[in-house]
């Protein structure tokens, strides 16, 4: 017996393509229908370091708006150290656990900023916010939040895990696993992808275009924190570092282009670095 009949299934999901995921609207070119996209406070503020840099907001709300259009689901963690980072504010009288909420409520800004110009792009968003704040934001449901992402809509993941101590990178390693994305892209800022060195320090850096988790951790390179990268090893969650100033990346990754590095299991790896060395 069929619990919908196929005529309802349209009603029950409106503005989603033909009463399905709006995932099942990509075409042959999407390799990667659902991302989670982690944009950094640091990426917000663009070359000012603090606060927000409107038209760098705007860049990556066109963006994730054309890759949206794509029929790609779009999960978005945002941090928030263009205002607060915890571990740097504690200390001045202020106690650190304290520092960190105030952390989690600047990550609520940007994802605000980022939702307002999204929207006025026609770009349909809701905000999940970890932390109770019903007057701007929809409480975290992973439930809710994949039924926004079914219905096209792109979700915006506020006040990180909602844990003093944690990281907007813990955040993001979370609720990619929890939304079952296919790719964690760690969006950087003036970085391509994982070197050996910093390559904005030394310019005769080395890239890697794959790495395995192991790899990382044994090599303690700059990806995401251990908690981060420990829970996505755990949960096999491929990552990609990748540089969001270069606009049409993230529509690199999703057609599934080799850019930037590749951080996944061994089996991955060892077939991406395959595929590189056979078309050289
Ligand atoms: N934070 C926290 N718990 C979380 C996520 C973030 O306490 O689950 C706090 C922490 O103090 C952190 C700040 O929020 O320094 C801003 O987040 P993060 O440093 O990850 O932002 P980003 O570096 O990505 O801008």
């Amino acid at each position: 017996m069929e619990l919908v009949p196929p005529d309802m299934a349209a009603v029950l999901s409106p503005g989603s393509p033909a009463g399905g995921r709006w995932g099942d609207s990509a075409g042959p070119d999407v390799r990667r229908t659902r991302i989670l996209l982690k944009l950094s406070g640091e990426a917000f503020a663009g070359d000012q370091c603090q606060g927000l840099d409107q038209d760098v907001i705007s860049r990556f709300a066109s963006e994730v708006s054309e890759v949206r259009a794509r029929g790609v689901e779009i999960a978005i963690v945002v941090g928030g150290g263009n205002f607060v980072r915890g571990a740097a504010t504690a200390g001045s009288g202020i106690e650190e656990a304290q520092a960190h909420y105030m952390g989690m409520l600047a990550t609520v800004i940007n994802a605000l900023a980022l939702q307002g110009i999204l929207e006025r792009l026609g770009t349909p968003c809701r905000v999940q916010s970890a932390l109770q704040m019903q007057a701007v934001a929809e409480p975290f449901i992973r439930r809710r939040a994949t039924r926004h992402l079914e219905k096209g809509r792109v979700v915006v993941f506020a006040a990180g895990t909602g844990n003093p101590y944690f990281t907007t990178d813990t955040a993001a390693a979370l609720r990619a696993t929890e939304i079952g994305a296919d790719v964690l892209i760690m969006a950087k800022n003036r970085v391509d992808g994982v070197y050996d060195s910093d390559p904005n320090i030394y310019p005769t850096a080395n890239k890697y275009h794959a790495l395995t988790y192991e790899e990382v951790i044994r090599d303690r390179l700059k990806v995401m924190d251990l908690t981060a990268l420990t829970h996505s090893m755990q949960h096999q969650m491929p990552i990609v570092v990748c540089d969001i100033g270069v606009h049409g990346n993230i529509s690199r990754i999703v057609s599934g282009e080799d850019i930037g590095t590749l951080v996944s299991t061994r089996d991955a790896v060892a077939a991406l670095l395959d595929r590189i060395s056979g078309s050289s």
